[in-house]
């Protein structure tokens, strides 16, 4: 791919302490008293700046929680208010887009299910014309790095300059013991390849279950990404999506606290 990015000289997801960015927050929004509960419990933990919750929920298969919709986005509003923290959350389509800016979300992301398909990729880049936000992009969930690229750079050209990337793993028939096989020569090209956009690692989807995320943030942090994004709820064994990878956030305290900051990362 030929360099075209336009981007911003100073960028969201980078942060000017050399330590990564960390974003934390539950899988999916549940109930407002959830969100707060979780977003307290963040809000003491001084690594975090930005409060992650998924208000629409891409399913793999139909019958699962696909997510509260429109009211979570008041609660994310909420958590804002209270804690300082920024707030993020997934988009799919222009109304996801239109809907979440309109309740000032402060971060956008686009999730693995959306960055395989260019329609939906576009759909979203034309809903953010002429909207300064920064949006981050997840890989596809098949390691194609065009697709992951092509999706940054429809967004650039919508106008976006603030972009981050999010290495989440990739699925596959037997990617045993991850959920998703990190490949993390595909993290390695990415940034060989875009070192000026900010790459931030998904260690909770990558692993499925908490015993794998230490490992697989300190294998990151090795590789010099610039932030983690892991997923928090205050009652994780209950959460409606995603339980068994998600930790407290006394246990994102404790987790972050074990993780050894590399030489190039500070
Ligand atoms: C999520 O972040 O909760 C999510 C659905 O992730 P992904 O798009 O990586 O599967
Ligand atoms: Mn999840």
């Amino acid at each position: 791919m030929t360099k075209t990015l336009n981007l911003s000289a100073q960028s969201v997801f980078r942060t000017t302490n050399g330590q990564p960015l960390i974003i934390a927050g539950p899988c999916s929004a549940e109930s407002e008293e959830q969100m707060l509960e979780t977003a307290r419990g963040l809000a003491a933990v001084p690594e975090v700046t930005i409060f992650r919750a998924g208000i629409w929920k891409p399913r793999t298969r139909p019958g699962a929680f696909e997510g509260i919709g429109k009211v979570g986005l008041k609660w994310l509003k909420t958590v804002k208010e209270e804690t300082g923290l920024k707030t993020a959350c997934e988009v799919a389509t222009a109304e996801h887009v239109n809907d979440a800016l309109k309740q000032g979300v402060d971060i956008l992301w686009v999730g693995a299910r959306t960055t395989v398909n260019p329609f939906s990729v576009q759909e979203i880049a034309d809903a953010l014309e002429g909207v300064d936000v920064p949006v981050l992009v997840k890989n596809p969930v098949n390691p194609d790095l065009q697709l992951w690229l092509g999706a940054l750079e429809r967004l650039n050209r919508a106008g976006i300059t603030d972009l981050g990337a999010i290495h989440r793993g990739f699925s596959s028939f037997d990617s045993k013991p991850y959920r998703n096989h990190p490949k993390w020569n595909m993290a390695y090209e990415f940034k060989k390849l875009l070192p000026e956009i900010p790459l931030i690692c998904d260690p909770s989807h990558i692993a499925g279950k908490r015993s794998l995320l230490q490992q697989i943030s300190q294998e990151a942090l090795n590789l010099q990404v610039d932030g983690l994004m892991i997923e928090t709820h205050c009652n994780p064994d209950v959460a409606l999506s995603d339980a068994a990878q998600q930790v407290t956030p006394e246990g994102l305290r404790q987790l972050l606290d074990s993780l050894v900051v590399t030489v190039a990362n500070a």
